[in-house]
């Protein structure tokens, strides 16, 4: 299990609730918090390690050491917004690449956590940016699609990059062809589950 990069398909596919809450779920998310530490983030997408699933692990504080800030958000929904805010991004799939994002500055957002429980909360500031971050990554979304022309074309080269990276995985036998990695996520969604032994991957 890893972090892919742009433009790895699964960063566009349509994500699909998942379908329960099991033991490969539970390891998937703790594999997702250690890979997010280690890249310096504070949230990470079920997509961004290639599954086809919605939902996300935040940590605001990013510090491993604050268990208490660490989240989960399973087949989240994001039912209002309010507000607007610009604040600085960068993406774990898209490494070292940086842009001003305007967002709502408010939402309210249901979700399940790891023990089936369903919330509804309404968040602003910091956190509200980070899920808003990550629930655009389920709908298929990176920050770079807000950016306007302008913002985009300034680190237009860098995204350049980070894709012939990946390009360069899939040609050192990393990952399969676009194809087949978008069979495999089909495959995958049609499940409703993560495979068994996915965390360890
Ligand atoms: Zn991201």
């Amino acid at each position: 299990m890893r972090i892919v990069l742009f433009p790895h398909p699964a960063l566009r596919f349509p994500s699909v609730d998942i379908q329960r809450i099991d033991d490969a779920l539970r390891a998937t998310v703790q594999r997702m918090f250690e890979l997010m530490y280690e890249s310096k983030g504070v949230g990470l997408a079920a997509n961004q390690v290639g599954l086809p699933f919605r939902f996300f692990v935040i940590n605001p504080s990013g510090d491993p050491a604050q268990k208490d800030q660490e989240q989960v958000f399973i087949n989240p929904i994001i039912t209002s917004k309010r507000g607007s805010d610009i604040h600085e991004e960068g993406c774990l799939s898209l490494p070292k690449i940086y842009s001003d994002v305007e967002r709502p500055a408010e939402i309210t957002i249901d979700a399940f956590d790891l023990n089936g429980q369903s919330s509804k909360r309404k968040l602003k500031g910091f956190i509200a940016r980070v899920i808003q971050h990550e629930y655009d990554h389920i709908e298929g979304f990176i920050f770079t699609d807000r950016l306007d022309s302008d913002a985009h074309d300034e680190i237009y080269a860098e995204i350049l990059d980070v894709a012939e990276q990946f390009r360069r995985q899939q040609a050192e036998g990393v990952y399969p062809d676009d194809d087949t990695l978008i069979a495999q996520l089909q495959a995958t969604a049609a499940t409703g589950r993560i495979p068994a032994d996915f965390a360890a991957t």
